[in-house]
Protein backbone atom coordinates (compact mmCIF):
# COMPACT_ATOMS: atom_id res chain seq x y z
CA UNK A 1 0.00 0.00 0.00
CA UNK A 2 1.08 3.24 -0.70
CA UNK A 3 0.59 6.29 0.96
CA UNK A 4 0.28 9.45 -0.95
CA UNK A 5 0.93 13.04 0.40
CA UNK A 6 1.50 12.09 4.10
CA UNK A 7 1.78 15.34 5.25
CA UNK A 8 3.43 15.86 8.48
CA UNK A 9 2.92 18.67 10.38
CA UNK A 10 5.25 20.16 12.30
CA UNK A 11 4.67 19.86 16.49
CA UNK A 12 5.02 23.50 17.39
CA UNK A 13 3.21 26.13 15.90
CA UNK A 14 4.76 28.76 14.25
CA UNK A 15 4.19 32.30 14.66
CA UNK A 16 3.51 34.07 11.59
CA UNK A 17 1.50 37.05 12.46
CA UNK A 18 2.21 39.88 14.60
CA UNK A 19 1.94 38.93 18.34
CA UNK A 20 -1.52 39.78 20.33
CA UNK A 21 -0.31 42.03 22.87
CA UNK A 22 -2.97 44.28 24.83
CA UNK A 23 -1.69 46.87 26.63
CA UNK A 24 -4.34 49.63 27.56
CA UNK A 25 -6.27 48.95 30.72
CA UNK A 26 -4.13 46.09 31.62
CA UNK A 27 -3.82 45.96 35.07
CA UNK A 28 -0.03 43.56 35.44
CA UNK A 29 -0.65 40.32 38.19
CA UNK A 30 -0.90 37.25 38.09
CA UNK A 31 -4.56 36.06 37.48
CA UNK A 32 -6.84 32.80 38.47
CA UNK A 33 -9.11 31.36 36.15
CA UNK A 34 -11.28 28.15 36.14
CA UNK A 35 -13.35 25.60 33.97
CA UNK A 36 -14.83 22.49 33.70
CA UNK A 37 -12.79 19.76 32.23
CA UNK A 38 -13.74 16.31 31.25
CA UNK A 39 -13.57 14.74 34.73
CA UNK A 40 -12.88 17.95 36.87
CA UNK A 41 -12.29 21.72 37.42
CA UNK A 42 -9.58 22.74 35.21
CA UNK A 43 -7.61 25.87 36.99
CA UNK A 44 -4.62 28.51 35.82
CA UNK A 45 -2.56 31.14 37.03
CA UNK A 46 -2.14 33.34 34.43
CA UNK A 47 0.83 36.13 34.72
CA UNK A 48 0.46 39.27 32.68
CA UNK A 49 3.49 42.07 32.89
CA UNK A 50 2.43 45.75 32.73
CA UNK A 51 2.08 45.57 28.50
CA UNK A 52 -0.22 42.73 28.82
CA UNK A 53 2.17 39.91 27.31
CA UNK A 54 1.83 36.86 29.05
CA UNK A 55 4.60 36.25 30.63
CA UNK A 56 3.31 32.75 32.74
CA UNK A 57 0.36 30.47 32.23
CA UNK A 58 0.29 27.46 35.01
CA UNK A 59 -2.64 24.95 34.77
CA UNK A 60 -3.44 22.59 37.15
CA UNK A 61 -5.38 19.52 35.38
CA UNK A 62 -4.42 16.96 37.48
CA UNK A 63 -8.38 16.48 38.19
CA UNK A 64 -7.80 15.11 33.98
CA UNK A 65 -6.68 12.29 32.23
CA UNK A 66 -3.14 12.18 32.56
CA UNK A 67 -2.40 11.03 29.23
CA UNK A 68 -4.53 12.77 27.70
CA UNK A 69 -5.51 16.23 29.39
CA UNK A 70 -2.19 16.27 31.03
CA UNK A 71 -0.42 16.40 27.44
CA UNK A 72 -2.65 19.31 26.85
CA UNK A 73 -1.78 21.15 29.70
CA UNK A 74 2.23 20.76 28.68
CA UNK A 75 1.56 21.53 25.08
CA UNK A 76 -0.59 24.54 26.07
CA UNK A 77 0.71 26.72 28.36
CA UNK A 78 4.14 27.21 26.82
CA UNK A 79 2.52 27.60 23.34
CA UNK A 80 -0.08 30.02 24.77
CA UNK A 81 3.24 31.87 26.46
CA UNK A 82 5.33 31.63 22.88
CA UNK A 83 2.52 32.94 20.87
CA UNK A 84 0.70 35.28 22.95
CA UNK A 85 -2.72 33.95 21.71
CA UNK A 86 -5.32 31.62 23.62
CA UNK A 87 -6.07 29.88 19.94
CA UNK A 88 -3.36 27.55 19.91
CA UNK A 89 -4.34 24.17 19.10
CA UNK A 90 -5.76 21.28 21.62
CA UNK A 91 -4.82 17.92 21.96
CA UNK A 92 -6.62 15.08 19.98
CA UNK A 93 -8.60 12.82 22.44
CA UNK A 94 -8.79 15.58 24.80
CA UNK A 95 -11.11 17.93 23.34
CA UNK A 96 -13.00 18.96 26.45
CA UNK A 97 -10.18 19.59 28.45
CA UNK A 98 -8.28 21.66 25.98
CA UNK A 99 -11.57 23.55 25.88
CA UNK A 100 -11.67 24.15 29.15
CA UNK A 101 -8.18 25.41 29.38
CA UNK A 102 -9.07 28.16 27.05
CA UNK A 103 -11.37 29.06 28.77
CA UNK A 104 -10.05 29.17 32.25
CA UNK A 105 -6.85 31.16 30.23
CA UNK A 106 -9.45 34.06 28.57
CA UNK A 107 -11.32 33.89 31.97
CA UNK A 108 -7.87 34.91 34.06
CA UNK A 109 -6.97 37.44 31.14
CA UNK A 110 -10.12 39.53 31.69
CA UNK A 111 -9.58 39.79 35.44
CA UNK A 112 -6.61 41.80 34.22
CA UNK A 113 -8.88 44.21 32.52
CA UNK A 114 -7.13 43.25 29.06
CA UNK A 115 -8.78 43.05 26.07
CA UNK A 116 -9.49 39.22 25.55
CA UNK A 117 -9.99 39.99 21.79
CA UNK A 118 -6.41 40.97 21.29
CA UNK A 119 -5.70 37.54 22.71
CA UNK A 120 -7.59 35.14 20.40
CA UNK A 121 -5.27 35.16 17.17
CA UNK A 122 -5.39 32.12 15.48
CA UNK A 123 -1.71 31.01 15.03
CA UNK A 124 -0.07 29.99 12.02
CA UNK A 125 1.07 26.54 11.57
CA UNK A 126 4.00 25.41 10.21
CA UNK A 127 3.73 22.72 7.80
CA UNK A 128 6.32 20.19 6.98
CA UNK A 129 6.81 18.40 3.67
CA UNK A 130 4.85 16.28 2.36
CA UNK A 131 6.57 12.98 2.34
CA UNK A 132 5.09 9.14 0.29
CA UNK A 133 5.62 6.28 2.47
CA UNK A 134 5.03 2.54 1.33
CA UNK A 135 3.89 -0.55 3.41
CA UNK A 136 2.83 -3.61 3.42
CA UNK A 137 -0.06 -2.90 6.08
CA UNK A 138 -0.94 0.34 7.26
CA UNK A 139 -2.88 0.49 10.70
CA UNK A 140 -4.81 3.32 11.54
CA UNK A 141 -4.75 3.87 15.43
CA UNK A 142 -2.61 2.73 17.69
CA UNK A 143 -4.80 1.29 20.31
CA UNK A 144 -4.86 -2.18 21.88
CA UNK A 145 -6.21 -3.78 18.89
CA UNK A 146 -3.95 -1.78 16.32
CA UNK A 147 -0.82 -2.45 18.42
CA UNK A 148 -1.33 -6.23 18.30
CA UNK A 149 -2.23 -6.48 14.95
CA UNK A 150 0.50 -4.52 13.40
CA UNK A 151 3.00 -6.23 15.77
CA UNK A 152 1.79 -9.60 14.16
CA UNK A 153 1.49 -8.24 10.93
CA UNK A 154 5.31 -7.38 11.57
CA UNK A 155 6.45 -10.69 13.07
CA UNK A 156 4.54 -11.97 9.64
CA UNK A 157 7.49 -10.15 7.76
CA UNK A 158 4.84 -7.46 6.56
CA UNK A 159 6.64 -3.48 6.58
CA UNK A 160 3.41 -1.64 8.83
CA UNK A 161 2.86 2.06 9.46
CA UNK A 162 1.09 2.56 12.16
CA UNK A 163 -0.84 5.95 12.80
CA UNK A 164 -2.36 7.86 15.75
CA UNK A 165 -4.04 10.83 16.09
CA UNK A 166 -3.15 10.85 19.60
CA UNK A 167 -0.10 12.51 21.35
CA UNK A 168 0.83 8.58 22.87
CA UNK A 169 0.06 5.27 21.90
CA UNK A 170 -2.23 2.62 23.51
CA UNK A 171 -5.45 4.18 23.15
CA UNK A 172 -8.37 3.61 26.21
CA UNK A 173 -5.65 0.72 27.54
CA UNK A 174 -3.64 4.22 29.17
CA UNK A 175 -6.94 4.67 31.45
CA UNK A 176 -7.88 0.77 31.88
CA UNK A 177 -7.45 -0.32 35.24
CA UNK A 178 -6.74 -4.29 34.41
CA UNK A 179 -7.09 -6.20 30.99
CA UNK A 180 -9.45 -9.02 31.73
CA UNK A 181 -7.92 -11.40 29.09
CA UNK A 182 -11.17 -13.25 28.04
CA UNK A 183 -10.64 -16.64 27.91
CA UNK A 184 -6.54 -16.37 27.40
CA UNK A 185 -4.05 -19.01 28.84
CA UNK A 186 -3.13 -16.17 31.53
CA UNK A 187 -6.58 -15.79 32.70
CA UNK A 188 -7.42 -19.78 32.88
CA UNK A 189 -4.28 -20.11 34.99
CA UNK A 190 -4.87 -16.88 37.18
CA UNK A 191 -8.17 -18.61 37.93
CA UNK A 192 -7.99 -22.01 37.87
CA UNK A 193 -8.98 -22.54 41.40
CA UNK A 194 -11.89 -20.47 40.94
CA UNK A 195 -13.97 -22.30 37.66
CA UNK A 196 -17.03 -21.04 38.40
CA UNK A 197 -15.77 -17.67 37.82
CA UNK A 198 -13.77 -18.36 34.97
CA UNK A 199 -16.98 -19.99 33.46
CA UNK A 200 -18.31 -16.35 34.25
CA UNK A 201 -15.39 -14.74 32.23
CA UNK A 202 -16.05 -15.09 28.81
CA UNK A 203 -16.63 -13.51 25.59
CA UNK A 204 -20.42 -14.41 25.50
C1 LIG B 1 -12.36 4.67 31.00
C2 LIG B 1 -12.14 3.27 30.49
C3 LIG B 1 -11.75 2.29 31.38
C4 LIG B 1 -11.55 0.99 30.94
N1 LIG B 1 -11.17 0.05 31.84
C5 LIG B 1 -10.94 -1.21 31.44
C6 LIG B 1 -10.49 -2.22 32.33
O1 LIG B 1 -10.25 -1.94 33.50
N2 LIG B 1 -10.28 -3.48 31.86
C7 LIG B 1 -10.50 -3.80 30.54
O2 LIG B 1 -10.30 -4.96 30.17
N3 LIG B 1 -10.94 -2.88 29.66
C8 LIG B 1 -11.16 -1.60 30.07
N4 LIG B 1 -11.59 -0.65 29.19
C9 LIG B 1 -11.80 -1.06 27.82
C10 LIG B 1 -10.46 -1.18 27.08
O3 LIG B 1 -9.57 -0.17 27.49
C11 LIG B 1 -10.77 -1.08 25.60
O4 LIG B 1 -11.70 -2.10 25.26
C12 LIG B 1 -9.56 -1.26 24.72
O5 LIG B 1 -8.49 -0.45 25.17
C13 LIG B 1 -9.98 -0.92 23.30
O6 LIG B 1 -8.84 -0.96 22.47
P1 LIG B 1 -8.96 -0.61 20.92
O7 LIG B 1 -7.57 -0.66 20.38
O8 LIG B 1 -9.97 -1.49 20.27
O9 LIG B 1 -9.56 0.86 20.86
P2 LIG B 1 -8.94 2.23 21.42
O10 LIG B 1 -8.19 2.00 22.70
O11 LIG B 1 -10.07 3.20 21.41
O12 LIG B 1 -7.85 2.64 20.33
C14 LIG B 1 -8.17 3.31 19.15
C15 LIG B 1 -6.98 4.18 18.79
O13 LIG B 1 -7.19 4.72 17.48
C16 LIG B 1 -6.85 6.10 17.49
N5 LIG B 1 -7.58 6.71 16.38
C17 LIG B 1 -8.91 6.84 16.25
N6 LIG B 1 -9.21 7.43 15.08
C18 LIG B 1 -8.03 7.68 14.47
C19 LIG B 1 -7.69 8.29 13.21
N7 LIG B 1 -8.61 8.74 12.36
N8 LIG B 1 -6.38 8.40 12.90
C20 LIG B 1 -5.41 7.94 13.74
N9 LIG B 1 -5.68 7.37 14.95
C21 LIG B 1 -6.99 7.22 15.29
C22 LIG B 1 -7.26 6.57 18.85
O14 LIG B 1 -6.63 7.77 19.22
C23 LIG B 1 -6.80 5.38 19.72
O15 LIG B 1 -5.46 5.50 20.13
C24 LIG B 1 -11.77 0.66 29.59
C25 LIG B 1 -12.15 1.66 28.68
C26 LIG B 1 -12.32 2.95 29.12
C27 LIG B 1 -12.71 4.01 28.11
Amino acid sequence: MLIQSFRMTALGALMLGVSAVASAGVVAGTYDGSADGKLSRVTTSVTLDAEGRLSDVKLDVSGETPALGGAAASRMAPEMVRTQSVAVDGVSGATVTSEAIRTAVKTAIAKAGADISRYEVKVAKAVGADEVISADVVVVGAGASGTAAALAAAEGGAKVVVLEKTPSVGGAGRIASGLFAVESKLQKEKFKNQPELLKELTYR
